[in-house]
């Protein structure tokens, strides 16, 4: 297998340190705020690597920080006249919903940066010991980065060229201008933890290598985030590997590529600014993925709802054809079918094409997880199941026709992409609805269709039933039906 490194700026052969064991970090977020679509792509593109990873076999053990502790959350809990902490909570919780509606496993191991502070002062007092950071009178510590000959390795920056190009520094205590914090002295009102240096909290750059370390053991085999990490982030982490352990945080960097938003970098100032969970409330997570995946993850991506659109579409026809094939492979088929030998030539085709695009599903996927590849792959065989199914009508061969829809969900599947029949999706007008006859304040239309039914069931209740008629058929009105069941209500998209 094949995985480009940024560092080499090359592909190379992938061999883990310990057989059949990857150890992988993938830098989490900062929870002052809902995250957005970008750092989503980055999410289910390393989530997709991990699933084909374990797909092969190997046993993953999959870590990811989340920094609550930070700038941006001690401003906004200023803001909102709350505790650090109470906005650092509502966002891990927040980012903990949206990974799981948007189908990401969840890490091996989850450490807040909060919770780790014995030991990143540690590892930064054996920087200062080694005489690769220092600390300034004011209680702050920093990285000396001309101690260290590794630094630029990552990125391929050089030091001379960061120290020439930098401006005079407001910090006059710092020695040099590339030099970076490790540990902040504490203002008044901040959160501070008791230091050798004095009460302040750790720099960003130190969580990852700290937990990466306790939890992983450096060097690990892949280091991953987004492609706007490797500097200075994921360059300074390696450097205080490289000062405090004599080794690389990891073996292997990989890094994922911008997200745009209808052609246009993605700001809140142009409008084009979307949170994943914006997104998620409107459309099936599997079309989402979809659209992400079949772009390479190195590659920019450029996000648009046409697009999305145009995604959900195809998922929807992938579906119809497993839909098809398997009412093909049903267990009463072979009695409808045709003459022996009619079918032969096609049904022959159809297991070739199912052999074939299982074989360049894994060759795109061991090719640095050529994603957009592996889904191609996968296109070519609905449509040629799709030709076959109209070619032989009743005369399908269902050992066949089960063949090609195993490989499909099976495969779908290692990108997390669900294509198995019968789980319909429900539309996003639902959601509208929900709001408007159930006061439903916003979710997923699954979410909504709940509320709708819960709403309804009130209704009756209460003997209002022209409220619960009306409730029914709005829904129906979308081409849904509310299907009474001995345990309860549920919505589904009508049959036919
Ligand atoms: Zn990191």
């Amino acid at each position: 297998m094949q995985i480009y490194d940024t560092e080499r700026r090359a592909k190379r052969e992938f061999t883990p340190r310990d057989e059949g064991h990857v150890r992988m970090y993938v830098c989490g977020p900062t929870v002052y705020d809902q995250i957005h679509i970008g750092n989503g792509r980055t999410f289910v593109a390393f989530d997709a690597i991990r699933r084909y990873l374990e797909a092969k076999g190997y046993d993953v053990t999959f870590v990811q920080n989340l920094t609550d502790v930070d700038d941006k959350i001690i401003n906004r809990a200023a803001e909102e006249g709350r505790s650090a902490a109470e906005v650092a909570n509502e966002y891990s919780e927040a980012f903990r919903e949206q990974m799981r509606r948007m189908g990401v496993e969840p890490p091996s191991v989850q450490p807040k940066a909060t919770e780790e502070i014995p030991q990143m002062i540690s590892l930064i007092e054996e920087l200062v010991e080694k005489g690769h950071a220092y600390a300034t009178p004011s209680g702050d510590v920093y990285f000396s980065v001309s101690s260290c000959p590794a630094y630029g390795e990552v990125s391929g920056r050089r030091v001379e060229d960061l120290l020439a190009g930098a401006r005079v520094e407001v910090d006059e205590d710092k020695r040099e201008s590339a030099d970076f914090a490790l540990w902040k002295a504490a203002k008044p009102g901040e959160p501070s933890w008791e230091s050798p240096w004095g009460a302040g909290r750790p720099g960003w750059h130190t969580e990852c290598v700290a937990m990466a370390n306790r939890y992983l053991g450096v060097p690990i085999d892949i280091h991953g985030g987004g492609s706007d990490l490797v500097f200075p982030h994921h360059e300074n982490e390696n450097a205080q590997a490289e000062a405090a352990w004599g080794t690389p945080i990891a073996n292997l960097w990989m890094h994922s590529g911008m997200l745009r938003v209808d052609g246009e970098k993605m700001s809140k100032s142009l409008g084009n600014f979307h949170t994943l969970k914006e997104v998620l409330d409107r459309y099936p997570a599997d079309a989402l993925r979809l659209l992400l995946l079949q772009t390479h993850y190195r590659s920019p991506l450029d996000f648009s709802f046409e697009r999305l659109e145009g995604a959900q579409g195809a998922w929807e026809r992938i579906k119809n054809t497993v839909s098809a094939l398997e009412w093909a492979a049903r267990d009463d088929a072979t009695s409808a079918q045709s003459e022996p030998g009619e079918a032969e030539a096609p049904t022959a085709a159809l297991q070739g094409a199912v052999d074939e695009a299982r074989s360049e599903f894994s060759s795109a996927m061991d090719d640095d997880f050529n994603t957009a590849g592996a889904i191609g792959a996968l296109f070519t065989l609905a449509t040629k199941a799709n030709t076959y199914l109209a070619e032989v009508g009743e005369g399908a061969q269902p050992n066949v026709a089960r063949a090609a829809a195993d490989a499909l969900v099976e495969l779908f599947g290692i990108l997390g992409i669900s294509v198995a029949p019968g789980q319909a999706t429900l539309p996003s007008e639902l959601v509208d609805l929900a709001a408007e006859l159930a006061g439903f304040a916003g979710g997923s239309p699954e979410e909504a269709a709940e509320a709708l039914i819960s709403a309804r069931a009130e209704a009756r209740k209460a003997k209002d039933w022209a409220a619960a008629d009306a409730i029914r058929n709005r829904i129906s009105a979308l081409g849904l039906v509310v299907e009474d069941t001995p345990t309860g209500s549920r919505v589904v998209r009508r049959e036919g």
